[in-house]
C-alpha cells in the first residue's frame, strides 16, 4: 500500500527511543516491528503526529516535549501508602510497579519511589514523564485495520489477539 498514514489504519514501525543525554529507553530492534492503530492514541500524540501523510518506506527523526509524549511530571501523583497495603510485599522494591483501582475503580500502575521504614512513595507518573523523547523511526508496514481492530480501538497482530 503506498497511501499515506491516515485514521483507521494499522501501521508497523521499527523505532528507537532516545533521551536528552542519547541513551536508549526502547527500541525495536531486533523483535517486531510495533504495530498500531493510526489515530486512537496508542502512541504518543507528537509521534502519531509526525506519522501522518507519511508512507511506507520513510525513515524520520523526531524530538518531542513531554506535553507531546508522556506529559509532565506531576508531583501530585505521588502518595505515602503504609506497606501493609501491599499484596505482595516481598517485591517491594524501589522501581517495582504495582497495580492500584483508583475511587472509580480504573487500574492505576504506580511505581514505587522511596521505602521508608514502613512507609512506600509510590509515583503514579510514567516513567517518562517530563522527559524529552527522541525517536527514530522508520515506517514498514500499511494496512486498512480490520473492523474488530476498529471496534476495540488497537491493531491485532496477523495471528491473533494480545490484550
Ligand atoms: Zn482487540
Amino acid at each position: 500500500m503506498s497511501d499515506p498514514i491516515s485514521a483507521n489504519h494499522v501501521v508497523g514501525i521499527h523505532y528507537t527511543l532516545r533521551d536528552d543525554k542519547k541513551e536508549v529507553l526502547d527500541s525495536s530492534e531486533g523483535q517486531d516491528p510495533l504495530l498500531y492503530l493510526h489515530g486512537h492514541s496508542q502512541i504518543v500524540p507528537g509521534l502519531e503526529n509526525a506519522l501522518a501523510g507519511k508512507k511506507v518506506g520513510e525513515k524520520l527523526s523526531v524530538s518531542i516535549t513531554p506535553a507531546d509524549g508522556y506529559g509532565e511530571y506531576d508531583p501530585k501523583l505521588t502518595s505515602v501508602v503504609e506497606r501493609n497495603q501491599f499484596p505482595n510485599q516481598a517485591q517491594l522494591e524501589v522501581g517495582a510497579l504495582f497495580e492500584f483501582s483508583n475511587a472509580k475503580g480504573h487500574p492505576v500502575v504506580v511505581r514505587v519511589a522511596e521505602l521508608k521504614g514502613d512507609s512506600v512513595t509510590v509515583d503514579a507518573n510514567h516513567p517518562l514523564a517530563g522527559q524529552n523523547l527522541h525517536f527514530e523511526v522508520e515506517i514498514v508496514s500499511l494496512r486498512a485495520a480490520t473492523q474488530s481492530e476498529l471496534e476495540h480501538g488497537h491493531a491485532h497482530d496477523g495471528d491473533g489477539h494480545h490484550h
